[in-house]
């Protein structure tokens, strides 16, 4: 028996949370039986504080221009065979207006990371024109990568009021392995701070089942979401990508072990923070077809179904295997719906759906 049988003993009674030797044990779970109390266990606890309805984020894949060069990322700038696009304002247009009008609450803006003054004002442009045409009611979220506070200022202006920026792990040493020298996890967590002064409602996360990532890494990663005191949480399993250093000779991924380590995460970050918002992200959906909704009863709350137009899809290619590249935004939305349905939740339609977490903080 594993040690995770007297922890979860005492959560289910409402008993004090855990710490972080205890957040390994129940990461380590591996057991059926005692999966399924975990993962009944952070449902409870979410439906407690934030309840049983899933928020949409409409996502669109604005561009995968990027000057980054992460060792994982498919859309890293040294990868040559990837074809480069920015959507037109146009096409991100029809995109949010087809979202205003399906009653998503809000959007997500994400793209490869840029910084010069072309790019700034064509989010800043964007954004202003997404709150008037949808007379303010569309939420707009911004995922971006690491910007100077000016140009994030000017964002906020603007009328984006949340924004996305993985810390990708909380583990420095880890960091420095899997980025190249000229990138900083300290600035990147700078920025994190500059996004909470600003008064965006910020977002972070990690990728799970990393090369060299430890159980006890992924425990300080909860951690270290509970120091930043973040609303919301997006993070999802490392998967490979065959263009890029990381996955280049390296064994292949147990794919049912980076699926289940995701859920654990999921879950055991539910048990810990219990009133932020937690995503349960498409890179659960690439490991398996239901993965998403896997995640809803993992703890999760938000979903983030892809809006882009069909024919970029296949060009924001973060890892391999990733699903839906041929569904458009109509045939997501239905399948989606059934899916929710499915499981038993309703889906908070016309809402921006902000954590509890972020409200209570800012009274
Ligand atoms: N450039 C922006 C956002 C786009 S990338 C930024 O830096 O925030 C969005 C996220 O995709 C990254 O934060 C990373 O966590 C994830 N990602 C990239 N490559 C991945 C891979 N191979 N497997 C799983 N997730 C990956």
């Amino acid at each position: 028996m594993n040690d995770a049988q007297p922890i979860l003993d005492r959560l289910e009674k409402g008993g004090a949370r855990p710490g972080r030797d205890e957040m390994v044990t129940l990461l380590a779970i591996e057991d059926a039986s005692l999966l399924e109390r975990l993962f009944r266990l952070a449902y409870r606890i979410k439906v407690e504080n934030v309840g049983a309805k899933v928020y949409f984020r409409g996502l669109i894949e604005y561009s995968n221009l990027c000057e980054k060069d992460c060792f994982y990322c498919g859309i890293r700038s040294s990868n040559p065979s990837v074809h480069r696009y920015q959507m037109a304002d146009e096409e991100v247009l029809a995109a949010t207006d087809w979202a205003h009008q399906n009653r998503y609450g809000s959007v997500v803006l994400q793209a490869g990371e840029r910084q010069d003054p072309l790019f700034v004002d064509s989010i800043a442009r964007l954004v202003a024109e997404i709150k008037r045409r949808s007379e303010n009611r569309l939420g707009i979220t911004l995922s971006l990568g690491e910007q100077s506070e000016e140009t994030l200022r000017r964002w906020f202006a603007a009328g984006a009021h949340r924004y996305l920026l993985r810390i990708e792990t909380a583990n420095q040493e880890l960091y420095a392995r899997l980025h190249p020298g000229d990138h900083s996890w300290q600035a990147r967590r700078d920025c994190l701070e500059t996004l909470g002064r600003i008064g965006f409602q910020v977002g972070t996360g990690v990728m799970i089942g990393l090369p060299w990532q430890t159980l006890e890494d992924l425990a300080d990663d909860i951690l270290f979401f509970q120091q930043l005191d973040v609303g919301m949480i997006g993070m999802g399993p490392y998967l490979r990508h065959e263009g890029t250093p990381l996955a280049a000779g390296a064994p292949d991924l147990e794919r049912e072990r980076q699926l289940l380590l995701g859920l654990k995460m999921i879950a055991v970050t539910r048990i810990f923070l219990m009133d932020v918002n937690i995503a349960s992200t498409t890179a659960l959906q690439a490991l398996r077809d239901e993965g998403r909704e896997l995640g809803l009863k993992a703890g999760a709350n938000v979903i983030m179904p892809n809006i882009t137009d069909t024919k970029y899809r296949a060009d924001y290619k973060l890892y391999e295997d990733k699903p839906c590249l041929d569904e458009n935004a109509n045939q997501c939305r239905q399948c989606l719906g059934e899916r929710i349905a499915a499981i038993g939740e309703t889906i908070g339609f016309d809402e921006w759906g902000d954590s509890p977490h972020f409200r209570k903080r800012g009274k």
